[in-house]
């Protein structure tokens, strides 16, 4: 981890910008790869994120681990991950404009940090809340877009294909666009089992 983001980490763990720190268990930094050229943004950290300290632990974080090793990728080398806010919200609830907003200059920073040339919105909330609430995951799901001035792809949230797994094959098919992706702008030998 370079000094800047252990700086920035060490800024993070202390950040009681929202009412969200009153009722935490640990601030979720993220993980990965530091230099990855894949960020990932989910929602917010749920009970077991909130319990362990890290990312996509519990039955989303398994269902996500398992789709990445599918891709050829995985946490330790390509792949960042973090989520819209970065402190558990009561009931695993969706966090407020309000939350949102005070924990996105942390994200972006860490973004500007890692540097990665592809970028997944992870469900519904993290496209609201990054792209437009306009915009709807069941739109625009699978379609490149240009976000500060990166490539930015929306996918569904790995707990909606845990609610409905018929979700899961269109998902596959995103996921394949973004393997094609990261062969022509990252790696062009990146080894998938199954494209
Ligand atoms: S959710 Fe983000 S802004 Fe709110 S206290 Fe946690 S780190 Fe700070």
């Amino acid at each position: 981890m370079s000094q800047a983001t252990d700086s920035l980490k060490n800024e993070i763990l202390i950040c009681h910008r929202c009412a969200l720190a009153g009722s935490r268990n640990h601030v979720i930094f993220g993980e990965g790869n530091t230099d990855a050229e894949i960020f990932m943004i989910g929602e917010a950290p749920g009970r077991e994120e909130d319990l362990l300290g890290r990312p996509f632990v519990g039955k989303s974080g398994q269902l996500l681990d398992k789709i990445l090793d599918a891709c050829g990728f995985n946490r330790e080398e390509h792949v960042f991950i973090s989520n819209i806010v970065k402190c558990r919200p009561p009931d695993n609830r969706v966090p407020t404009p309000q939350e949102a907003a005070a924990c996105m200059p942390w994200l972006i920073r860490q973004i500007e940090l890692v540097d990665p040339k592809i970028v997944i919105f992870l469900g519904a909330t993290a496209l609201k809340y990054l792209a437009g609430s306009n915009l709807r995951i069941t739109r625009e799901r699978g379609n490149w877009l240009l976000w500060q001035k990166r490539l930015a792809m929306p996918v569904y949230h790995p707990a909606a294909l845990l609610r409905d797994p018929s979700l899961k094959r269109e998902t596959w098919e995103d996921f394949k666009k973004i393997i094609y992706k990261y062969r022509e702008v990252v790696d062009p030998h990146h080894y998938s089992a199954h494209i």
